[in-house]
């Protein structure tokens, strides 16, 4: 099996695994209880959550773990409107763009039922944003900017730090969903919250987290025990967090090599692959990691039950086996046709060059078989 789904999860660090194997049985202790081994629990997860805000890398904040970034992005949104209704009811806008990850735009969408005024915006053929848009957007009754750093699907960047400032300008917060980014590439500074998922930086499942600039919380979401500063209630993992902790503190040690290894893996690739394909969303502004391309006449649904023994995706791993087209593939102006012939490549630290040019090299088999037999 060659794993190429980066996007979707990770593999889980050896170092994470280790980390956490203590708290799994042995150290079952409730973190919040005032014994000497509830302390203890609470002390792990106290390093854990320096480890993920180091990891952000942003100033003036701190996290709040949750159960995946799914919930994190959801209490972003809805806990910022919640906010606002009592602070500044002036103020009931939200601005995102079509290509967000599902957990975005669902929930702007929710929100929008329930009485926000919600504005999705296009983005250009290359799958960025148009700046002079969001500014000519903008305006004194926008009370969140929600945007990507890094898309799952295209792998592409948008201009953070700018879009953030031009929010502040008009008296917005950002939401800046940093899933695909995060132990990647440097967040840039800016936004006032932002979501981050353990499983996608070599850490465990089920846990997510929100870093919140101070003073720019949103109203709690989860309601019983007073955790997490009364945001976010609920007993913690120490398992989890301790995971989080260890995944995130060596994506920041090894951020630098983890970059040049994914830069050398795409250029095999591209190599690899050979003439034939067209790199959907811009080259010159994404993430490395990402190989997101199409190839007139195939059927990507085949190509991918012809290739079991590897694994990639046909594009968001959350829109996949819904039979639609991806949102973001749309989003870039691809049609039908287009989107159906599109795959999504994902690797990174643990992927080698030859697992993933012989995949590659399978790849361009199996499509050339069907151009065969479909001229
Ligand atoms: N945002 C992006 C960009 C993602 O890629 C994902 C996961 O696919 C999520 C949010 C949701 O993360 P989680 O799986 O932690 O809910």
């Amino acid at each position: 099996m060659i794993y190429l789904d980066y996007q979707a999860t990770t593999p889980v660090a050896p170092e994470v695994e280790k980390a956490m194997a203590p708290w799994v049985a042995e150290k079952f202790a409730n973190p919040h209880s005032p014994s000497k081994w509830g302390r203890e629990a609470e002390a792990a997860i106290e390093v854990a959550r320096k480890q993920v805000e180091r990891a952000i890398g942003l100033n003036s904040g701190s996290v709040a773990f949750t159960g995946s970034a799914t919930e994190a992005l959801n209490w972003a949104l809805k806990g910022t409107v919640e906010r606002a209704r009592g602070e500044r009811p002036e103020r009931n806008r939200i601005i995102t763009l079509a290509t967000e990850h599902a957990a975005v735009i669902d929930s702007c969408e929710w929100l929008a039922g329930q009485g926000a005024d919600l504005t999705v915006l296009p983005v250009r053929p290359d799958g960025l944003l148009d700046l002079d848009l969001l500014e000519r957007e903008l305006d004194d009754r926008t009370l969140l900017v929600a945007v990507m750093l890094v898309n799952n699907e295209v792998g592409v960047l948008q201009p953070i730090a700018e879009i953030a400032s031009m929010a502040h300008a008009s008296g917005a917060l950002m939401l800046c969903d940093a899933v695909q980014g995060l132990g990647r590439l440097t967040i840039p500074q800016g936004p006032d919250l932002v979501a981050v998922s353990a499983h996608k930086i070599h850490g465990p499942k089920g846990i997510g987290a929100l870093w919140m600039r101070k003073g720019a919380e949103p109203a709690p979401f989860m309601h019983g025990g007073g955790q997490e500063r009364g945001m976010r209630s609920g007993t913690l993992s120490p398992q989890l967090c301790v995971g989080f902790g260890a995944a995130a503190k060596l994506a920041d040690e090894r951020c630098d090599r983890d970059y040049d290894h994914v830069h050398r893996l795409w250029a095999a690739a591209a190599q690899a692959l050979g003439p034939g394909w067209t790199i959907n969303g811009s080259t010159a502004h994404r993430y490395h990691g990402n190989l997101n391309i199409r190839r007139d006449g195939i059927d990507a649904a085949r190509l991918l039950a012809d290739l079991r023994e590897i694994a990639f995706s046909l594009g968001s791993a959350c829109a996949s086996g819904s039979g639609r087209p991806s949102h973001v593939l749309r989003a870039l102006g691809l049609d039908y046709r287009e989107a159906r012939s599109s795959i999504r490549l994902g690797f990174g630290r643990y992927t080698t060059q030859k697992d993933l040019v012989d995949a590659c090299e399978q790849i361009v088999a199996a499509a050339r078989a069907q151009e065969r037999l479909f001229a």
